[in-house]
């Protein structure tokens, strides 16, 4: 197994925000994983595509566990079975190529199933759970077992162990009807900012949009640092410079401080913050 000593975090987040771990371990079977979810337990900070987390400054003690190299995938009729480390996007594709319909709600999402799965994550309103027939988890006191029963919530599976693999059950649909429900979700994506972001900074709280929030409160294209506020989606920061963790942590609390002033609504952050 690999493992990277003092590694620049920078290199594991998708806004490439970060101070620096001493320890990233790169597990590359079962075995290996159980190993060290047993050793770490609760402490593991478990990363898939680092696209919806973010890293404090400083040096992280706590072990850094990264999928990247549990990357078997395995379709047999109707049936992938995925590794929790590969990438959403060749995910998609395989179930595409094989004419299966089920996981096209994460087409254009980056990250891994892995991270996918744990934050319900979707584009259009199909979600991936729909599909799911079976997942295999480690515990946190290094536990084998399966689930196949799921209560998932917006952006939030209620998952708190880890997701070591997932096997979908997809159904079968003609060429014709993927290849417009892909067009729609190209039209949705195109309206996406472009530039290096984390997606969505924080959810969308009962009956509004974050994004439609953050633009009546005035942020669009407002700068802290290196971060900007995407002028086409508000709930977006676009790494403009060189940003650093406090331009996040400043953003995060002068949006949530006037939201809540002009409408009462808390907001909660979407993306996952690991503090050193
Ligand atoms: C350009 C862009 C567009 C995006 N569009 C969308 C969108 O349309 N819809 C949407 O929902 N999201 C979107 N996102 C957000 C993000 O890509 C998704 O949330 C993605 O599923 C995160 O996957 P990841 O592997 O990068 O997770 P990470 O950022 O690595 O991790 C996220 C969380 O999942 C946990 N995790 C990761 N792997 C595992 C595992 N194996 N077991 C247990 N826990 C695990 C981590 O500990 C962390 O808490 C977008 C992001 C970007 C940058």
């Amino acid at each position: 197994m690999k493992i990277n000593k003092n590694m620049d975090l920078t290199l594991l987040s998708g806004l490439k925000i970060g101070g620096s771990a001493e320890n990233v371990y790169y597990p590359e079977n079962k075995k290996e994983m159980i190993e060290l979810i047993a050793k770490f337990g609760v402490d593991a900070v478990i990363i898939g595509g680092g696209t919806n987390t973010l890293f404090s400054s400083g040096v992280h003690k706590k072990p850094f566990i990264v999928t990247a190299a549990l990357n078997e995938i395995r379709s047999l009729g109707n049936s992938l079975y995925l590794e929790s480390g590969v990438s959403t996007a060749y995910a998609v594709d395989t179930a595409l190529r094989s004419g299966l319909k089920g996981m096209e709600c994460l087409w254009g999402i980056p990250g891994t199933i892995g991270g996918a799965i744990r934050g319900n994550a979707s584009i259009g309103s199909d979600s991936l759970f729909s599909h799911l027939k079976e997942l295999s988890l480690i515990g946190l006191d290094g536990g084998e077992y399966q689930m196949d029963k799921f209560t998932p919530e917006y952006r939030d599976s209620g998952i708190k162990d880890v997701i070591f693999s997932a096997e979908f059950e997809l159904e079968n649909w003609s060429e014709s009807v993927s290849a417009a429900v892909i067009e729609d979700l190209k039209e949705i994506r195109a309206a996406q900012p472009k530039g290096i972001s984390c997606g969505s900074v924080f959810k969308n709280p009962e009956g509004k949009t974050a994004g439609y929030l953050i633009d009546k409160a005035g942020f669009k294209g407002r700068s802290w640092g290196g971060l900007t506020v995407s002028k086409e989606h508000a709930n977006w920061f676009i790494r403009t410079g060189d940003a650093v963790f406090e331009d996040f942590e400043n953003g995060v609390s002068e949006i949530r401080k006037e939201v809540l002033a002009l409408f009462d609504i808390e907001l909660e952050l979407e993306i996952k913050v690991y503090y050193a």
